[in-house]
């Protein structure tokens, strides 16, 4: 039996050049993330990532979990977390412990896949596909003066790279502002490009339903993170009040953030982060949970190759939901916006063409990962 034997975490930081906002306001100078590196006694290496503030996670890891973890057979993922999440839920079960959780669980699996000599979703339940079709995230605010032709250009330069999905930021505190850049961007990439929009749950009820009932012209295929999280029966409302789907959960976390929102059908489409909401092996049985009551589960995703890696590997054991002759499958989210970590940390880069995404086929996460990227940019 191999044992773990040792846990790095790499807080990596690269500035930006051109700053971005959402509508929640802080502004993206620095893109980074905690990148979780676990060795084994007979020398496997195994990769994972921590979504959110990622010295909060390395602290986490390095305080708490990591001398939980030492010595164990990396082949008792679930054990050792139940064990995790056992030892820190009184304090707390919710937010970045699960991220730094999620960092250690990924590391694992990718251990365990280079042991098996398999990719991770060959053991996670198989292939019902081996390539997804993606969506591109982008169209933050950027120039405060240029929204709408921003946003315009943007979503253009995405249909000539070849995605044939978008999705979209709204909220700029004017629902006439938000409509027509929304209007305009359906104008420019056609009606055969799939359009979802993103709030960053800026909105109140009664906003969202009315913005919501003008998306729905315009042919909006989901509506993300209209309102605040917490408010469960808030989303119930806008749910049931709105044709389109509503989507959201990026910040939820673990099967019991979840149940609540599935089984009150408070959402058409959750959103689990495997980086955050506690690993592969939690998101599995989050979307297990999903497909117990009719919820589509759509993974989040917004960090680097890592990241992308495991979420691919993920949607790759996600079934058809629901299964049919011709199915529906699940999106990759697939961030644009200027991340050296999606583009460099790989030695060979994730891509898209035509907006598909192969789901990597090596074992583990099926990707090396570029350690003079790490020595580069890190900060601790
Ligand atoms: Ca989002």
């Amino acid at each position: 039996m191999s044992t773990i034997k040792k846990i790095t975490c790499h807080v990596v930081s690269a500035p930006v050049q051109r700053p971005f906002t959402s509508s929640r306001g802080w502004l993206y100078k620095t893109r980074g993330s905690c990148i979780v590196e676990i060795e084994t006694a007979d020398g496997i290496t195994g990769w994972g990532e921590c979504y959110g503030p990622s010295h909060v996670a390395k602290s986490y890891i390095e305080t708490q979990l990591g001398p939980r973890v030492i010595g164990r057979d990396p082949f008792d993922i679930e054990v050792i977390w139940e064990d995790l999440y056992n030892r820190i839920k009184d304090y707390g079960g919710k937010g970045m412990v699960t991220s730094a959780m999620s960092g250690i669980d990924i590391a694992l699996w990718d251990i365990v896949g280079k042991q098996c000599g398999k990719p991770i979703h060959k053991l996670i339940g198989g292939a019902y596909r081996t390539q997804v079709t993606s969506y591109a995230t982008g169209l933050y605010f950027i120039d405060m003066d240029r929204l709408i032709e921003e946003a315009v250009e943007e979503a253009q330069g995405y249909v000539e790279e070849g995605f044939v999905a978008i999705k979209m930021k709204i909220g700029l505190g004017s629902p006439k502002l938000d409509i027509a850049r929304v209007e305009a961007v359906r104008k420019a990439i056609g009606d055969d490009i799939r359009l979802m929009v993103d709030a960053n749950h800026c909105f109140t009820v009664p906003q969202a339903i009315r913005l919501g009932r003008e998306l729905e012209k315009l042919n909006v295929e989901w509506f993300e993170e209209p309102i605040s999280p917490e408010d469960l029966d808030g989303y119930i409302e806008v749910t049931r009040a709105l044709d389109m789907a509503v989507a959201g959960g990026e910040n939820e976390f673990t099967r019991w953030g979840f149940r609540d929102i599935v089984v009150r059908k408070a959402m058409d489409i959750i959103q689990p982060d495997v980086c955050a909401a506690g690993g592969i092996t939690e998101c599995k049985k989050i979307a297990t949970l999903a497909s117990a009551h009719g919820v589509e589960c759509v993974p989040h995703a917004w960090g680097s190759a890592i990241g992308l890696a495991a979420t691919l590997h993920f949607l790759a054991a996600l079934p058809d939901q629901p299964p049919s002759f011709r199915p529906m499958p699940p999106l990759l989210e697939f961030e644009q916006c200027e991340n050296p970590f999606r583009d460099f940390l790989s030695v060979t880069p994730i891509v898209q063409r035509r907006g598909v995404v192969d789901i990597p086929t090596g074992p583990g996460l099926g990707i090396e990962i570029n350690r003079a990227i790490l020595d580069q940019y890190r900060v601790a």
